[in-house]
């Protein structure tokens, strides 16, 4: 049994088997043999069974995450048959060693080799190195590779992309751990919006401590991992984790009751959703609408750019769903993290403060425009309202305005239905946003607080860098301050006013938002009910 500590980012507890992915060596036992050639046929014929893996991984990769993520499946086909590699594997089996040990200590040397190296880049390949023989290693010993488990897993692993968390069958996963990443990470948000748990920062440690097909308890709360647990700790996680199941039982008796506190105020509970896919977790809660769906997640798993009509179903299905609730989508918002290879964005050496969002919408227009026509056609079928990401100026809503008041002419000259109720709203996730908010709010219906970004830009710190934790205190009085006066100013120009970011399921401030007038909260399906509960023990007349 070994103990892990991360930091718990999705609260569920789950127990079940590890799959790890990438990068993970098992140990070996060094076997002599003496048919040396017998072991060499058995090593290519893994070697071949590894590389016919990666060629349909990477079939597969290029259909759901695009070109540039799943060349890294080309590139792994390729380096298992480099000829340094594997002229190493062989001299090893020469001297009458099994295949795996010549494969786990090539690997050994060639990874601490790359390790050392000055170039970032080579360094960076040690990781793959580690890849492809633990693949190999999987092949000669018959084992199943991860991609295709059948049974339901945890997965473990470095680091999680957005878009290689998108390659994930979410059906099969029932928690996430991995080394890297931190609270407001995309991949902690996926795995919050799909109501799993997840562990992030767990350390080096992870990937050594962790084989597939161990048995996990993960701790989503407390950020506990235990490996192949024993008898005594495996009971108290079974119970605490039943015990979590009767509370979230207990929970779902706030269904269908008002979202009001003791002194009759109504605040609004919305959920966060990625993926038209998320509409059942927000409806099981009993979402009152949809505060934010990240469009960009269509894009991520697309291997070129959605055409309008695909995102036009993709919105149809989302506005159905919620039947005439409303329903909040944010235009793409793409860049930084979050990148799709055939945008072809120039590397920045500061994505966040780069080419995103909707600054990359309005230099192309043709893409923003389409995703608008796909909009404006799907409110036909619901209440719907659209945001706009990353806004730090007037003229950038004027210009946004009139690309609406564009696309609304030329459906209504082409006789395509729409609806005119539209709500248009921005997102105050910069500073400058909160700051000229009095600027800001007659220009639009509503206003939707990103608080994950908003945090990183007041305080200066990357949302992705778990290693700034002790300086990214997100109750801090600068962001409070900003939020503040951005409900002051949507309330005296008549706007509506939601927190969108994750702070909004934080319960500790739900009653200082309330106090603000914050007139709605929008977060992961899971938390909506601890947060109705939350809200109707609140009496704003203390
Ligand atoms: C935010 O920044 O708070 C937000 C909701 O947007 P995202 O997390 O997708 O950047
Ligand atoms: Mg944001």
């Amino acid at each position: 049994m070994i103990k892990l500590k991360g930091k718990g980012v999705s609260t569920a507890i789950a127990i079940g088997k590890a799959r790890v992915l990438g990068n993970s060596l098992p140990a070996i036992q060094k076997r002599e043999i003496s048919d040396t050639s017998a072991e060499i046929s058995r090593y290519f014929d893994a070697r071949a069974l590894a590389i016919s893996q990666l060629r349909d991984i990477h079939k597969r990769a290029l259909r759901e995450v695009g070109e540039t993520s799943a060349q890294i499946f080309e590139i792994h086909q390729m380096m298992l048959e480099d000829e340094d590699y594997n002229e190493s594997i062989l001299s090893i089996i020469h001297d009458g060693v099994c295949a795996e040990w010549a494969v786990f200590s090539t690997c050994q040397s060639f990874s601490e080799l790359l390790s050392s190296m000055e170039d970032g880049y080579m360094r960076a390949r040690a990781l793959d190195i580690k890849d492809i023989s633990s693949r190999l290693i999987s092949c000669l010993e018959g084992e199943k590779t991860g991609e295709d488990v059948a049974e339901k897993c945890i997965i473990c692993a470095y680091d999680l992309s957005p878009s290689e968390t998108v390659l994930l069958d979410k059906d099969k996963v029932l928690a996430f751990v991995t080394s890297q990443g931190s609270q407001s990470s995309h991949t902690a948000i996926l795995a919050r919006n799909m109501g799993i748990g997840a562990v992030v920062s767990v350390g080096e440690e992870l990937l050594s401590s962790v084989r597939d097909g161990d048995i996990l308890c993960v701790d989503g709360y407390t950020g506990e991992i235990i490996v192949n647990p024993d008898a005594d700790s495996l009971l108290k996680m079974q119970t605490r984790k039943e015990e979590n199941e009767r509370q979230k039982e207990l929970l779902r008796e706030l269904k269908g009751k008002p979202s009001v506190t003791l002194d009759g105020t109504r605040v609004k509970l919305y959920a966060n959703i990625g993926s038209p896919s998320h509409i059942g977790e927000a409806v099981f809660n009993d979402a009152e609408g949809i505060g934010l769906f990240r469009s960009e997640f269509l894009y991520l798993d697309s291997p070129e750019y959605p055409s309008e009509e695909a995102q036009f179903l993709a919105y149809k299905k989302v506005l159905e769903g919620m039947q005439g609730k409303r329903v909040i989508i944010r235009t793409l918002d793409i860049g930084a993290d979050k990148q799709a290879p055939y945008f072809a964005l120039p590397r920045e050496e500061n994505p966040a403060l780069g080419l995103r969002a909707i600054r990359i919408c309005l230099s192309r227009p043709e893409v923003f425009k389409t995703q608008l026509r796909a909009l404006y056609r799907a409110s036909a079928y619901g209440r719907l309202g659209i945001m706009f990401p990353m806004i730090v100026s007037v003229d950038e809503v004027i210009r946004i305005k009139e690309l609406c008041t564009l696309v609304m002419a030329e459906l209504e000259t082409q006789g395509v239905p729409f609806s005119r109720e539209v709500e248009l709203g921005i997102m105050i996730e910069t500073p400058a946003s909160a700051i000229i908010a009095d600027l800001l709010a007659p220009l639009v219906d509503f206003f939707s607080i990103g608080t994950n970004d908003l945090t990183q830009y007041t305080l200066a710190c990357d949302r992705q860098n778990p290693s700034l934790d002790e300086f990214c205190d997100t109750h801090h009085e600068a962001i409070m301050r900003l939020i503040d006066r951005a409900t002051r100013c949507a309330h005296e120009n008549g706007a509506w006013v939601g927190i969108c970011g994750e702070l909004a399921s934080d319960l500790s401030l739900t009653e200082l938002f309330l106090r603000m007038g914050i007139d709605e909260l929008s977060v992961s399906p899971s938390y909506i009910l601890s947060l109705r509960d939350t809200v109707r023990k609140i009496d704003l007349r203390l």
